[in-house]
This record gives structure tokens, sequence and C-alpha cells, in this order.
């Protein structure tokens, strides 16, 4: 089930922990340090149409390999970015690094790709949030539709704030998505009342279709509420033929996952699909 699942991730990331930082203080005091000593990489992911199994667009993921315990994983690293607050500066450079690369791909005569960048609370809510974007976009020359920013419901816990940075982040003209949906405690009237683009289905609700069938009848009703509402949907994490079929059945439009592909180093990436 969803919730076994989620507790063995859980258990399995808190072990490696333990055997790489001995304590979350420690970590952080690296994690300080990881931009400074070129230890923090991205890594992205295709996003697939699933109507002709081309690329849509790509998704952001960070990588930390710390010199002294090695690879560190987001669901380890980024509660602690949050905590301490370094998730600005991260994130402020993750954002940075991917109009730089935007305008490396322009230059060189690569197709347009979108790419989504995951943003946390505490970035989302920083009051200059929206002008840093727009500095780095001008900064690259980079087109706001090529850059996408997916945030979560625990990003909109206040209304009128949310409002008005969505707000901001429309008048720039990039995509705004809501990542893991369906996971959040939020009312689902902020679909009608937030400016947002795109939906992403969390994993959890694809890993399981074949065995649950409540998961099937969820997964169908965000989709078509989804096209009612005028808006995208991703599904997240598929990793079978039988999932993406049952996707494509219910006219899902775009998915992800290692059926398609891992995420990958940026090189890597360039040489797949910019370069053949
Ligand atoms: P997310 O944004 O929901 O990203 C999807 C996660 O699912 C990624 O894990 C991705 O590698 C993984 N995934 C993709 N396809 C599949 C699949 O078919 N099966 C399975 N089991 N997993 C799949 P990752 O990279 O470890 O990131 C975990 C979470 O950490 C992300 O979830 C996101 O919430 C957070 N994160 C990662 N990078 C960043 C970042 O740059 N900034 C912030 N604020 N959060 C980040
Ligand atoms: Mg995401
Ligand atoms: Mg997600
Ligand atoms: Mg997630």
């Amino acid at each position: 089930t969803v919730k076994e699942h989620g507790r063995s991730h859980h258990r399995y990331y808190r072990e490696e922990m333990r055997h790489a930082f001995p304590n979350e203080a420690l970590m952080e005091a690296h994690l300080r340090r990881a931009i400074e000593f070129n230890e923090l990489s991205i890594h992205l992911q295709p996003q697939m149409d699933l109507t002709n199994n081309r690329i849509d667009s790509f998704e952001a993921l960070l990588r930390w390999n710390n010199r002294k315990f090695g690879f560190v994983t987001p669901a380890q690293f980024i509660p602690i970015a949050e905590a301490s607050g370094l998730i600005v500066e991260i994130g402020d450079w993750i954002i940075d690094e991917v109009c730089r690369y935007q305008q490396e791909w322009r230059m060189k005569g690569y197709r347009p790709v979108r790419i989504a960048v995951n943003i946390s609370p505490t970035q989302f809510r920083k009051e200059d949030f929206a002008n840093k974007i727009k500095a780095s976009l001008e900064k690259y020359n980079v087109l706001p539709g090529l850059l996408e920013v997916e945030i979560t419901e625990s990003s909109m816990t206040n209304v009128h704030e949310t409002i008005s940075i969505l707000s901001e982040l429309k008048q720039l003209g990039v995509y705004v998505s809501v990542d893991d949906f369906g996971t959040g405690y939020s009312s689902l009237s902020y679909l009608k009342r937030y400016p947002i683009d795109i939906i992403k289905i969390d994993q959890s609700f694809i890993a399981d279709i074949e065995k649950d069938d409540k998961n099937e009848a969820i997964i169908k009703a965000i989709i078509s509420m989804s096209h009612n509402l005028g808006l995208e949907v991703v599904a997240e994490g598929i990793e079978d033929l039988s999932q993406a079929d049952f996707l494509k059945r219910y006219q899902c439009q775009k998915g992800q996952g290692y059926l398609y592909n891992k995420p990958l180093p940026v090189d890597t990436i360039v040489e797949q699909y910019f370069l053949n």
C-alpha cells in the first residue's frame, strides 16, 4: 500500500543518514559550504508527452556529493536545508543554473525545452522570490515560458500571500505546477482561486494502479478535473507500461518516470537528446 511504501522509504533514508552523517548539525555545516565546494549538481529528468513519447520538458532535481560523506539524497538534505534557511541560497543557485543552461542551449541551437524547478515553501515565501526569478531570466536572456516552478500545497498556507506571489509569477510568464498533488491537506477550492497551470499527480497513486481500484478512481478523477479546469496534468513515477497504458487511456497528457528515464546529469541529457 501507499503507506507501507512511504514508511519503508523513510526507514531506508534514516539508516543511510546514520551511516553517512553522525548528526544533522554536521550535515548542515557541510551543506552550508556545498555550493562553494562545488558539491551540488543538477540532474534532469525528461517529462514525456504520452501521446507521442517525445520529451515535453525536464524537471531539475538537486544532487549533493559531499567530499567527506559521499552522496546524500534530497530526502535527507532538503529538510535540513529548509529548516536552516539554506534552501533559499541553494534554490537561487538552481534557478540561476537552469537559466544558464537555457542560454547555452539556445546559443548552440538546440530546440527549446522547458525546465521545471522545485521550490520549497521558505524560498517561495521570500519577499523577493519573483524578482530573483526575473533577474535570472534577464541575466541569461531566457524566455519566461521556458521556466516552470513546482510548488506543493505546503507553500500555499496563506491565501492572500499565495495569490500575490502567484500573480507576480503569472505576470512574469513562468509556468506554475502543483507537485505531489493529492497528498496535501488543502481544500480543492484553491484550484479556482490560484493561477496554476499544471497538476502533477503524486507518484504514490501511480505506484499502486493495478493493485488498488481506489487509486484508479482517484487518478481518473484528477485527470478529468484537470481537463475541466483547463489545467495540464502530469503523472509522476511511471515505472511500467501498464501504468503508462492506463494513464494514456484516461487522456493523461504528460508523464515522467523510470520507464522513460531516470534523472540524468545535464551533459548526458545534452548528448542523448540534443546531439543526435
Ligand atoms: P519530487 O519533486 O516529487 O521529485 C520526484 C522524485 O521522484 C525524484 O526524487 C525523482 O528522482 C523520483 N522519481 C522519478 N521517477 C521515478 C519513478 O519512476 N519511480 C520512483 N520511485 N521515483 C521516481 P529525488 O530526486 O530523490 O527528489 C525527491 C524530492 O526532493 C523531490 O520530489 C522534491 O520534493 C525534493 N527535491 C529534489 N530536488 C529539489 C530541489 O532542487 N529543490 C527543492 N526545494 N526540492 C527538491
Ligand atoms: Mg517535483
Ligand atoms: Mg512529486
Ligand atoms: Mg515528492
